[in-house]
């Protein structure tokens, strides 16, 4: 046993100890996915406005190419993720079902795996605000699954003036491994990515929380850090949903976000540690995001892994490529509990899949699937780290009262972690009651 594992370390109130099931994939290198015949790139898979496109049907382009530009502020540019000609533009089935324009690009068969697009630069010697446009320009999001453009995180409203940068390492999903091993295998790039996020957001320190199943990854990173005590990294106790930012930024520098708020109005900014590895590869070569580290696994998975996959690649071709068994209804994208079933095996991989868990036993046992009436037992309040009531929130969803969900018990708050559901012993599915509940308050404020 380490040092660090003689500490008590720091923790938020409530949440669960699901069973990790990382040990399959946490020891594995990053492995190389090859190119499939035909790539979908979706214009939309960030939050914000679609990408506009910039190319037309039976154009040649080259890997690393902008092939569509943001439209907006909030907004991030595609590119393409290998050599090939763009097939159609058309409308395409998404993962959640609704179909949304993408470009199909037709892979070219000896199409080479290095980017031909880019060019060296000294972000040393950029602005600011240069380096904000160039963040924009990589088409880069957060890579823990939430998509949100990373240049608008990294600039806030003026009026809030950001002191630290929040590295969240944590990946408490269950499965999960991208994260690790980036920590373990790109140290140099991600603390050059926490460098470049200092400098812009104007965050005289950085903190780096990792959970304590990575204590590996804790030495890595120790082993690099600057001497002048800039950057540090901290373990913190393995319990989901620890790496939900604003319970992060708790546990670490003891701020509370306010509810309904963002970390920057405490001076916060919050960034994934995949982010900023891939900032930290991306920028000095002026390149764009076109791909990421997705783990497959779970028990549907016969070679489960952690494999840089091209953005665009259909599920299909991945699943293939590693041997699976199941169907669309046993893939969930990201962790098994936040992660969503899939509409379709032809959807492609976009920037937010954090994971491929196929799980085809959820199916076999009639009982997990059964929902039983509430027994009032509490559990669910026992574990809802932000401390709301889904007992209460549920029982209203079932008679569709979705206004008092929010105006009586805070539903907005609720950021999905699926914690209640996962304890309920009458397998009452209360997080997909919530997502339902905010979507239709979403639509009648609208
Ligand atoms: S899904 Fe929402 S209500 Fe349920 S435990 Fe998580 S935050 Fe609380
Ligand atoms: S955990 Fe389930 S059964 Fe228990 S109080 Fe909550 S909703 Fe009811």
């Amino acid at each position: 046993m380490g040092l660090l594992n003689l500490f008590k370390r720091k923790t938020f109130a409530h949440g669960v100890h699901p069973p990790e099931h990382k040990e399959e994939t946490a020891h594995l290198p990053i492995r190389r996915m090859p190119f499939a015949p035909r790539m979908i790139i979706p214009l939309s898979q960030h939050f914000g406005a679609p990408a506009v496109p910039v190319v037309r049907v039976g154009q040649e382009v080259v890997r690393g190419e902008p092939i569509a530009r943001a439209d907006g502020f909030m907004s991030v540019p595609m590119h393409a993720p290998a050599t090939g000609v763009v097939e159609s533009i058309q409308l395409m089935p998404t993962a959640r079902g609704p179909k949304t324009e993408a470009i199909v690009i037709r892979v070219y068969p000896a199409a080479e795996q290095r980017v031909l697009y880019g060019a060296p630069r000294d972000v040393e010697n950029m602005t600011p605000d240069d380096i904000v446009q160039a963040v924009q320009d990589s088409g880069m999001v957060g890579l823990g699954g939430a998509a949100f453009p990373t240049h608008v995180k990294l600039k806030p409203p003026k009026d809030f003036p950001i002191d630290t940068l929040v590295v969240n390492g944590c990946e408490c999903e269950p499965y999960l491994t991208t994260d690790h091993r980036v920590m373990l295998e790109h140290t140099d790039e991600l603390l050059s990515g926490i460098r470049i996020a200092m400098r812009v957001s104007g965050a005289s320190r950085a903190v780096i929380g990792v959970e304590d199943n990575k204590l590996d990854a804790v030495e890595a990173i120790k082993g690099k850090l600057p001497a002048d005590g800039s950057i540090t990294v901290q373990a913190v106790t393995t319990k989901y949903p620890q790496g939900s930012e604003k319970l992060l930024v708790k546990v670490l520098l003891d701020r509370e976000v306010p509810s309904g708020g963002f970390p920057y109005q405490i001076g916060v900014v919050v960034n994934n540690v995949g982010t900023l590895a891939q900032l930290g590869m991306l920028l000095p070569q002026s390149q764009g995001l076109i791909e990421r580290v997705v783990t497959l696994a779970g028990p549907g998975i016969k070679k489960p892994g952690n494999y840089m996959i091209p953005l665009g690649t259909p599920l299909r071709f991945a699943l293939e490529y590693v041997g699976y068994e199941g169907d669309a209804t046993h893939i969930i994208l990201g962790g098994p509990m936040m992660g969503n079933t899939v509409a379709s095996l032809d959807v492609p991989v976009t920037k937010g899949v954090t994971g491929i868990v196929v799980m085809p036993e959820r199916e076999r046992s009639p009982a997990a699937q059964t929902i039983y009436p509430c027994i009032r037992c509490g559990r669910c309040l026992d574990a809802c780290p932000v401390k709301l009531n889904p007992s209460q929130m549920g029982r209203l969803a079932a008679k569709r009262l979705y206004t008092e969900m929010q105006q009586k018990y805070h539903l907005n708050d609720c950021f999905e972690c699926g914690c209640c559901s996962y304890v309920c012993p009458s397998n009452i599915p209360l997080v997909q009651y919530f997502r339902i509940a905010k979507a239709i308050n979403r639509e009648r404020a609208a």
